[in-house]
C-alpha cells in the first residue's frame, strides 16, 4: 500500500532526534513511526516496515509488526490515516483497552499499547 505523496515531507519533518534510529530513518528516507525499549519501527513511502532492535540493522516486520506500525503512523499523522486497517462488520471493540488502543496496569498506573487489538481498538 503507497503510503502518500505527503511522504518525503514527513521524513523531512520527523523529529531531529540523535537517537541512531531516528538518524538511519533520515539517512534512509524511512519514517520513524514508533519506538519504545529496544525496538524501533520504520516505514518506507511504498509502506513497507522495518524493525530495528537497536543493533542498527533493520529487518522486514512481521505480520503483526506491519499492522502495528500501520496503525501507528494512521494515529499520528492525519495524512496516513488511510493506513488504519478497515474495521470489519463483524469486528468488536476490543474488551481490554474499550477502543482507546491503549491499556493498562491493575493500578491504571501505567498504559501501554494494547496486545488483545494490536492497537486497532478491535478485535475479530
Ligand atoms: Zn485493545
Amino acid at each position: 500500500m503507497e503510503v502518500s505523496g505527503d511522504f518525503a515531507r514527513l521524513v523531512l519533518e520527523q523529529a531531529s532526534s540523535a537517537h541512531p534510529a531516528a538518524r538511519m530513518a533520515r539517512e534512509l528516507g524511512l519514517l520513524g513511526n514508533y519506538g519504545t525499549l529496544g525496538i524501533f519501527f520504520l516505514m518506507s513511502q511504498s509502506g513497507e516496515v522495518f524493525i530495528d532492535e537497536d543493533d542498527g540493522k533493520l529487518r522486514p516486520a512481521h505480520a503483526d509488526e506491519h499492522e502495528f506500525a500501520h496503525v501507528q503512523a494512521a494515529r499520528r499523522y492525519p495524512e496516513l490515516r488511510h493506513l488504519m486497517p478497515d474495521r470489519p462488520l463483524s469486528a468488536s471493540t476490543c474488551q481490554l483497552c474499550a477502543g482507546s488502543a491503549e491499556a493498562a496496569t491493575g493500578d491504571g498506573r501505567n498504559r501501554f499499547c494494547c496486545p488483545a487489538c494490536n492497537t486497532r481498538g478491535w478485535t475479530i
